[in-house]
């Protein structure tokens, strides 16, 4: 597929970053006809090279600031913590009516670094779809990530109503379900539903390798008792999970703090014999997982919809 569409409700967008999300953008974008052309910074040569092999933009810029020149949409696709520093740059060279979001999993902390940077005339209206998989880089991105997915937008008060709706209508046209929400409640939900599991794979997966008495291989070869669905979650990019608990603090602790007192009830539970508490509590969660199914947020087929020896790749976290 050319990496040029013509027409499309952009003329031009310029991706700053090209990993996982950015990539899947552009195959989103280009499946749909959406832009007119796409250009995009990332911070290696070998990724601006990638993205240019396989077709993900047409121009490769070395500079975030050469990249956004001209572009009526601008979408951050870098880790939370670069954000802030991006928009600095970007801010003097961006087109008067520009639109720019990103796709950071925290929306608080983009909101105050990234929007005092942003010059007036210039919407911004940051966004999450919540949509991945545990592989990062140009290659790993495909055009059906964010379909039946949501995307969360949180635009501050500010923000034109019309450049929300337009940039809705983009999500859906890639399609995303789109909701629109405060960045605080954003990052509160996202917090219990997405952070702190994520925190508790990579604790037990590490629990798990410190363990003295069982050995590597041992973890490895008995791994299909349920160790081996947390090392899929736990095997998500270091860089992007730093930032995202370095910036939803507030709510992750909060979150983290219910998730310890509820453990601990079980822990007594355990401890005491209490068998009745805990079938009523294992059969509450049963009842949630038949919720996500009926949302189409999973595969009702047994053990995730995995055949013998088939590579999970492309499933939504
Ligand atoms: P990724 O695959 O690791 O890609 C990150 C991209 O950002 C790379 O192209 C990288 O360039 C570039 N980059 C990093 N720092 C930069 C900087 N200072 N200047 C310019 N480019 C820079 O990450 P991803 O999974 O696409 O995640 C990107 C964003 O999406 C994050 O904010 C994350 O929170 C959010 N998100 C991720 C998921 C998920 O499941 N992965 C889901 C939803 C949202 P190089 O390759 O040259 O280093």
């Amino acid at each position: 597929m050319s990496s040029v569409q013509k027409g499309g409700m952009f003329q031009r967008v310029a991706l700053i970053g090209i990993g996982l999300i950015g990539s899947s953008i552009s195959h989103a974008m280009r499946r749909g006809g959406l832009a007119g052309s796409i250009v995009g910074h990332a911070k290696s040569v070998a990724t601006r090279d990638t993205a240019l092999r396989l077709g993900l933009i047409s121009t490769a810029y070395a500079s975030a600031a050469e990249a956004v020149a001209g572009a009526d949409l601008v979408i951050l696709c870098v880790p939370v913590g670069a954000c802030g520093a991006i928009a600095a740059e970007i801010g003097p060279h961006l087109a008067k009516g520009a639109i720019v979001t990103d796709v950071g999993s925290v929306k608080g902390a983009i909101v105050r670094d990234v929007g005092p940077h942003l010059p007036a005339g210039v919407h911004f209206v940051p966004g999450h779809p919540i949509a991945g998989t545990e592989y990062s880089g140009p290659e790993s991105g495909f055009a059906s990530l964010f379909d039946n997915r949501w995307c969360v937008l949180t635009p501050p008060p500010e923000t034109d109503p019309a450049a929300t709706a337009k940039l809705k209508a983009l999500w859906e046209a890639m399609g995303s379900n789109v909701e629109v929400m405060t960045a605080e409640h954003h990052d509160m939900v996202l917090a219990i539903t997405s952070h702190v599991p994520h925190l508790i794979a990579f604790n037990i997966v590490n629990t798990a390798a410190h363990l003295e008495r069982v050995t590597d291989s041992e973890v490895i070869k008995f791994s299909a008792g349920g160790f081996r669905d947390f090392t899929r979650i736990a095997a998500s990019d270091p860089t992007m999970w730093r930032d995202v608990f370095l910036n939803n603090k507030e709510a992750v602790l909060e979150m983290l703090g219910r998730f310890t007192e509820d453990l601990i009830h079980l822990q007594r539970a355990i401890r005491y014999g209490e068998a009745d508490t805990l079938f009523r509590l294992f059969g509450e969660a049963r009842e949630v997982r038949k919720g996500v199914i009926q949302a189409g947020q999973d595969t009702a087929a047994p053990n995730f919809g995995r055949e013998a020896g088939a590579d999970a790749r492309g499933k939504a976290k």
